[in-house]
């Protein structure tokens, strides 16, 4: 009897601990979880060491920051039963970065999005960007910001962890004018809102148009496509783009299948969409600093909501994913794998007088601010 009890208590001991198993944070192994940031060595480029940094938080969500090009390498979240997946694509090392990365994860910089023929007039001079998308300048030409190294700091206060970046680009890099001193900073705190905060100062008229380029699948299995995910979007309006994705200055009101004032599945009409998604979306957020994005996902009841004062948001639903990229963990990613939520100015606002300025001036300091804040459906 005594025996027989023994045996169902190692058993019962057993299962509880493997169920452990499942809510144990990644990277917390076996230690107390708590407030921390790590660095370690990411590999080396052109003589640089290049550091990834391990943000995590009490509630043992953790992220993945290397100062390459300011890249979010992966996002580990909690599922319904307390599992921790990772909700974003990318590479298991800084090589699959370095050799081809459709933005995966970056900081895009001097001009998210499209600037048609890489041509604007400023202050009566003519400038010419490095056409990298069809006939346009795409996030900020050849070697933008995603693709340079940032100088890191890391900050820690009891609310939140944190890291600074900052980047220092040369008047003329990639045909912008004006030297622009640029920070980022990657912050989380106990709440799981991940917050994006950027700040740039400039010593000539340039224009400035930051966003962060993660692609998101929360249900961590980046074999299983978006297209269940649910997405509601506070806008009315979008820009209307011709065929090269340039806005024709339309602002076209939602509908149909472009509507998600109401939460709706994106695979439900992405067939009635040109291409798929890859829309700049009009927000009703008035300027403020306000939700203007939820996305779910009701397999693994992750939700994902996007806080931000920018008039813009690109919803791009992965739609030139084709199998080429294969990423973290050997996984082949198809088309609509993942989706950006980038908040932003308008597409090609520099050659669009009647888009919200973006135009940074000598003497004004550029400010963005976007939270991503995680947690799971009731
Ligand atoms: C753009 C897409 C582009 C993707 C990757 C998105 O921000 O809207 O058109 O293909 O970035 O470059």
């Amino acid at each position: 009897m005594y025996l027989r009890n023994r045996l169902y208590l190692i058993i019962a001991s057993f299962i509880v601990l493997a169920g452990c198993q499942n809510i144990t944070p990644p990277n917390n192994q076996n230690t107390e979880i708590r407030m921390q940031i790590n660095k370690a060595s990411y590999g080396h480029l052109e003589n640089n060491e290049v550091h990834l940094y391990t943000l995590s938080n009490k509630q043992g969500m953790s992220i993945k920051i290397t100062n390459y090009g300011g890249i979010m390498t992966s996002i580990f979240v909690p599922d319904k039963k307390g599992h921790f997946d990772d909700v974003v694509l990318g590479y298991n090392s800084l090589d699959g970065y370095l050799k081809n990365t459709p933005y995966f994860g970056a900081i895009v910089g001097r001009y998210a999005n499209r600037i048609a023929k890489g041509e604007f007039i400023l202050d009566g001079e003519e400038y010419n960007l490095a056409i990298n998308n069809g006939p346009n300048h795409l996030h900020g030409g050849i070697k933008a910001f995603d693709k340079v190294i940032w100088d890191a700091e890391t900050f820690q206060n009891d609310q939140e962890v944190g890291l600074k970046l900052h980047y220092f680009s040369k008047d003329g890099e990639e045909g912008y004018p004006g030297n622009l001193d640029v920070t980022v900073q990657y912050i989380l705190n106990n709440k799981n809102e991940l917050k994006i905060v950027y700040n740039a100062t400039t010593d000539k008229a340039t224009p400035v148009n930051l966003t962060h380029h993660s692609y998101f699948n929360l249900s961590g299995s980046m074999d299983l496509d978006v297209l269940d995910h649910t997405l509601w979007i506070d806008a009315d309006r979008y820009t209307v783009v011709d065929e090269t994705q340039i806005p024709t200055g339309e602002l076209r009101d939602v509908e149909g299948p472009m509507d998600f004032r109401t939460p709706k599945n994106i695979g439900t009409f992405i067939a009635n969409v040109d291409g798929g998604y890859d829309h700049n979306y009009v927000l009703n957020n008035n300027g403020k600093l306000a939700l203007v994005a939820t996305l779910t996902d009701s397999s693994s009841r992750r939700i994902m909501e996007v806080y931000t004062a920018e008039p813009g948001v690109q919803f791009y639903s992965g739609n030139f994913l084709d199998g080429s990229i294969t990423g973290k963990n050997g996984l082949i990613y198809r088309k609509h794998a993942g989706l950006c939520l980038e908040a932003q100015h308008f597409p090609d606002s520099p050659n669009q007088p009647a888009f919200p300025n973006t135009i940074l001036q000598p003497g004004t300091t550029y400010k963005q601010q976007t939270v991503y804040k995680f947690g799971l459906m009731k």
